[in-house]
């Protein structure tokens, strides 16, 4: 990125004066779900900083705790940032280094700056205090070094059940930041790590093995969200106290938020596991996954997240701005084409019975380069059952009876008659043509307000249209103010509506992730979960219209 921010700042005075010689950022994510549009902000903000002064990123899967990480979460992690456009410099995961950080939590016991606990969580909580109230001294805090370091070994070894004993900084019971009055930096957990197996039944906590992480790698500056700053004395506590050679610095930054949207990943996980949606790569995740599967692509989300900048705030960004950027995108790229999302049949009963014509079709009138194509017209069409109206109010300028139409690349059609079925339903019009007026031709001789799209109902491939609204409407959360209700209670029961309808001939061999724009309808992609070769599926991207101005 190529605005100055405050992150930019510190990196150059740092390498001006001398504090350090060279840039090493990572991206440290837990292998606990799919990144989501969050993530992409902290990817972009750590390899851009580092890719403008010649530094370095790593990946680091920040896999420390064994209860929810998951391989298949590695891979898609993977996936998605090669996915984004980076490549990192070096891969590493946390959990390579538990033999060092048991070493390092020893060296603190030794120098008397940890100590075995034997209170359990509830207790420990209680003896924590608030920020009113100064912490309590556990009753064991006092242990001897020999008494602790033998604990320690015999929690590693298995001899305590999950929960009996932790390992505790002995920092300061009184401080006003309660990260500081003796923080558990050990557990006991009896589970299988998916990357060290059953080595280990004692792991670290957060706080301490991140920057020791941080510290093993040699990563100059930390980047984190602003959540983590109240811990940052702590993280420089445990580079110090345990003697790391590098020091790293933490540098926070606000989240991404955005409107209408859940951005944790224990929130989407439950939408996954309750089978609210249908996969972490659901169109209506925000997902990198789902987003690519939406339709997004890399460089707008790029676009979009550099757009919002590198700030300390983290209000939410209103989501119409993402939408901005896709179209943006794909304006120029996407051909544009006609499809019918709720076909409603029309007769052209002056056409020729058994008769056709091919009409030639620009692919893109803002992008000259992309050609045209050929489609075909004869008597039968389809429209949009919304652009017939029998009793049109004012204005309505579509298809109504005695009005005329024209029909996008073809010709002007006149309403004549309207044909019902038993329950009055408009099952198809009667329409006239009129040869004169074919699209190209520069007729003159009147004109019509309504310009309709349309495909011919004979060579016509069926296809599935999906058409989504936000997953959450979060204005119906704040204005409830209830933020600590379940957010379940707020999901949109009309986020996915799937239409049966049909598109033009020429699409009848699209390949998932094809992206176009359906005229009148906005930008579509093509589901790699449901599209076959039968039976295209697209997912709506975006409508066409927005009154977002950046
Ligand atoms: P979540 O709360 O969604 O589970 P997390 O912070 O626990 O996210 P991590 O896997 O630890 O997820 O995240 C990896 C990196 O991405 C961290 O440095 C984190 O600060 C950053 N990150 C996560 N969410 C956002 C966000 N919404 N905006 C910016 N950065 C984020
Ligand atoms: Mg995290
Ligand atoms: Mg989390």
């Amino acid at each position: 990125m190529e605005q100055s921010n405050f992150i930019r700042t510190i990196i150059k005075e740092d390498l001006e004066n001398g504090k350090r010689d060279t840039v090493v950022t990572r991206f440290p994510p837990e292998p606990n779900g799919y990144l989501h549009i969050g993530h992409a902000k902290s990817i972009i903000i750590n390899f851009g900083l580092a890719d403008d002064f010649n530094g370095q990123t790593n990946l680091r899967f920040d896999d420390t705790n064994p209860l929810k990480e998951d391989q298949e979460y590695v891979d898609a992690i993977k996936e998605d940032v090669k996915w984004l456009g980076y490549d990192w410099e070096e891969l590493h995961y946390a959990s390579n280094y538990f033999d060092e950080m048991y070493n390092r939590a020893v060296l603190l016991i030794k120098k008397g700056k940890a100590y075995v606990d034997d209170l359990n969580q509830d207790e420990i909580r209680e003896y924590r205090g608030t920020l009113t109230e100064p912490g309590k001294e556990s009753p064991y805090r006092n242990r001897s070094i020999e008494e602790n370091l033998d604990l320690f070994e015999k929690m590693k070894n298995g001899e305590y059940e999950n929960g009996q004993k932790v390992l505790r900084a002995k920092i300061d019971m009184s401080s006003p930041n309660l990260n500081l009055r003796d923080p558990v930096i050990y557990r006991i957990s009896h589970a299988t790590h998916h990357n060290t197996g059953d080595t280990w039944c004692i792991y670290p906590m957060y706080a301490f093995a991140h920057p020791l992480e941080d510290a093993i790698e040699g990563v100059t500056h930390s980047l984190c969200t602003t959540e983590f700053e109240d811990q940052r004395p702590l993280y420089n506590w445990v580079v110090a106290e345990c003697e790391m050679e590098n020091q790293p610095q933490q540098i926070e930054f606000g989240r991404l938020n955005i409107t209408n949207t859940v951005m944790s990943k224990r929130k989407l996980k439950q939408l996954v596991d309750e089978g609210i949606v249908d996969g972490w790569d659901d169109p209506r995740m925000p997902t990198i996954s789902g987003l690519r599967r939406k339709g997004y692509t890399a460089s707008a989300i790029r676009e979009f997240v550099q757009e919002t900048g590198v700030s300390k705030g983290s209000g939410a960004v209103d989501e119409m701005m993402l939408e901005h950027y896709v179209r943006e995108d794909l304006k120029l790229s996407a051909p544009r084409t006609m499809g019918i999302l709720k076909p409603l049949k029309v007769v052209i009963t002056n056409y020729p019975e058994g008769e056709s014509e091919w009409l030639e079709a620009e692919n893109n009138p803002e992008n000259e380069e992309m050609g045209t194509r050929q489609i075909p017209f004869s008597r039968e069409i389809y429209i949009e059952q919304e652009d017939f109206m029998e009793n049109p109010p004012k204005k309505y300028f579509r298809l109504f009876p005695g009005n005329e139409v024209r029909l996008k690349h073809a010709y002007f059609i006149k309403c004549n008659d309207v044909i019902k079925d038993e329950d009055g339903n408009v099952v198809e019009l009667h329409c006239t043509y009129d040869v004169e007026t074919k699209s190209g031709t520069g007729f003159t001789g009147r004109k019509v307000k309504g310009t309709l799209h349309w495909v011919d109902a004979k060579s016509a491939v069926s296809a599935e249209f999906r058409l989504y609204e936000p997953l959450v409407l979060d204005e119906q959360m704040k204005e409830e103010a209830l933020e600590d209700k379940d957010f379940l209670d707020y999901i949109n029961p009309n986020s996915l509506e799937v239409v049966q309808g049909f598109i033009e001939p020429n699409l009848k061999d699209v390949q998932p992730q094809d992206k176009f724009q359906f005229f009148r309808h906005g930008y579509f992609n093509v589901d790699s979960k449901y599209s076959t070769p039968e039976k295209p599926v697209f997912n709506r991207i975006v409508s066409l219209k927005s009154s977002f101005k950046l």
